[in-house]
């Protein structure tokens, strides 16, 4: 096993490795940038180093210097966390040739599957089930035309490189084809330096539920018990649960043996995640693999009792994982919300600030992964995720009612924050039931039924309600809210490269 790793990465993410290096007796190197020099990750690792200036590009995203901090202070591996330089093919194919070990896939492998066209590919020659569409790019309008006969509308246009929701246009008519095709791939070219576009079928109303890999380097692949993640704003998780209302033992069978397949197909090795689309009649197809740890591993380990990063280190220094795939089962059932330091009310606009008073839940079956403290300043030049709030109970209902009695407890006092948010979606019906879809918060909240009531809860309920009609627009307000109120004048700053949410 490691002696001492390096952890490239800052917030709650950063603050789960030392953790886990703490338990396994593993010495920690943090780095951070000038604004984060009293950040938690910062005060808990065994040494730290700073990498300069605040915006990511300078500090965060610079693998160069981090390879040289991890060689001086006598790493001996990296963790990337998830986001930064996480999924960044050269730098983890750096980290290798500086003699150093990337915990994670090897650089090949992320990069093959960070390119969705090659992914899916990749997965339709083994046998793992995609969204119907085009097998390589299109180019342009009429090649989008000749699918779109085939698959009929409405159709999404994707970015081959895409991430955060980003590069991809929904076609419902067939006048839209030919901008969409444009902006899509502008925005690609823009974002991610690489324009190629694919096409897919647009399911209406999917879940999106995804699967845990865990594979080491002597030939075990597992699968674990699904997430179930179709509570999202804008394409963006807000809330992740474990496992799935909707999935049985057969189909958790089923999707994991995919999952399995996916990684076989692309040589994976250490943590991933495969995700999955599954249309009304529980039909599933490839979205796309996350080569990384994802944000809501936790809900996994909940329901599952293993620690997945520690087994992320395991594989990372040589080790064989020590599993039974039949063993591992879901036990109980697990919820995660998303906190954030944003306004529900203002259009979920950045929030940033410092926090005068800060205190979180805890009691029975309540996990707080933080990466803040009262008295903390969250900048804003990074994700605003104060936290990730996770209860586990035997069943799915009393999991929520948990949740709630945990948001209730939560004080946070200095920005605004999700926490009012989540409440009102545990409160509802519908998602009460797991009647939910990737359109849950347009379609259930943004429905006009709170804008009726006068109690104060319901008029926050409007508010949001009102906000989430809006979501179009929201792009625009929020580079416009965030220019205003911090006097912050770029987009770029709230969210700089790399730091697209995931
Ligand atoms: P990104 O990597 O940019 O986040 P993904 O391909 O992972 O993009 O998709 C993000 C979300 O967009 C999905 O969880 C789902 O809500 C929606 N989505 C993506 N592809 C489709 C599709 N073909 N049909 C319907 N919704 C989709």
């Amino acid at each position: 096993m490691f002696k001492k790793i390096l952890i490239a990465n800052r917030g709650e993410i950063a603050v789960r490795v030392i953790r886990a290096c703490r338990e396994m007796g593993i010495k920690t190197v943090a780095v951070y940038s000038e604004i984060d020099r009293g950040a938690l990750h910062v005060r808990l690792a065994d040494e730290a180093c700073l990498l300069g200036p605040p915006p990511s590009n300078e500090s965060y995203l610079s693998g160069e210097k981090i390879i040289d901090v991890a060689k001086k202070r006598g790493a001996e591996a990296i963790h990337p966390g998830y986001g930064f330089l996480s999924e960044n093919p050269k730098f983890a194919k750096d980290v290798a040739n500086a003699g150093l070990t990337f915990i994670g896939p090897p650089g090949e492998v992320i990069e093959l599957l960070g390119d969705k066209m090659a992914a899916r590919k990749t997965m339709i020659n083994s046998g793992v089930p995609v969204v119907p569409g085009s097998e390589g790019g299109i180019e342009n309008q009429t090649q989008a035309m000749k699918y779109i006969g085939e698959i009929g509308l409405p159709v999404l246009i994707k970015a081959a490189a895409g991430g955060g929701g980003k590069g991809m246009r929904i076609v419902n008519s067939e006048d839209e084809v030919a901008s969409a095709v444009r902006g899509a791939s502008s925005e690609a070219q823009s974002a991610f330096g690489d324009g190629r576009i694919y096409i897919e079928k647009y399911l209406a109303k999917p879940r999106h539920i995804e699967i845990q890999i865990l594979c080491d380097t002597h030939g075990n692949y597992y699968y674990f018990p699904e997430r179930e993640c179709s509570i999202q704003r804008r394409h963006q998780k807000v809330i992740e649960e474990s496992p799935s209302p909707i999935v049985d033992e057969t189909m958790r069978k089923k999707m994991g043996e995919a999952a399995v397949a996916a990684a076989k197909a692309s040589g994976y090795v250490n943590a991933g995640t495969v995700e999955f689309l599954v249309d009304k009649d529980k039909n599933f197809y490839f979205l796309e693999v996350n080569t990384r740890l994802q944000v809501e591993h936790p809900i996994t380990e909940m329901v599952t009792g293993l620690d997945l990063v520690k087994k992320q280190l395991i594989v990372a220094s040589g080790g064989k994982l020590d599993l039974v795939q039949e063993e591992i089962k879901p036990r109980g059932s697990s919820i995660e919300c998303r906190i954030y330091a944003e306004d529900p009310k203002s259009n979920f606009m950045p929030s940033v600030g410092k926090l005068e008073l800060y205190r979180e839940p805890g009691g029975p079956g309540v996990r707080v992964d933080s990466g803040v403290y009262e008295g903390f300043s969250i900048p804003i030049y990074y994700d605003p995720l104060i936290s990730k709030l996770i209860t586990w109970a035997e069943d799915r209902t009393s999991a929520i009612d948990r949740m709630l009695r945990a948001l209730n407890e939560y004080r946070i006092v200095g920005c605004e924050s999700t926490i009012s948010f989540h409440k009102m979606v545990l409160k509802e019906e519908h998602f009460r039931k797991g009647d939910i879809s990737t359109h849950y918060i347009q379609d259930v909240l943004g429905g006009a039924t709170y804008e009726e009531s006068s109690s104060p809860e319901d008029d926050f309920a409007a508010a949001v309600a009102l906000t989430v009609n809006r979501m179009e627009e929201d792009g625009k307000v929020r580079a416009q809210a965030v220019a205003g109120k911090q006097k912050v004048n770029k987009w770029k700053m709230a969210f700089p490269p790399g730091m697209n949410r995931l």
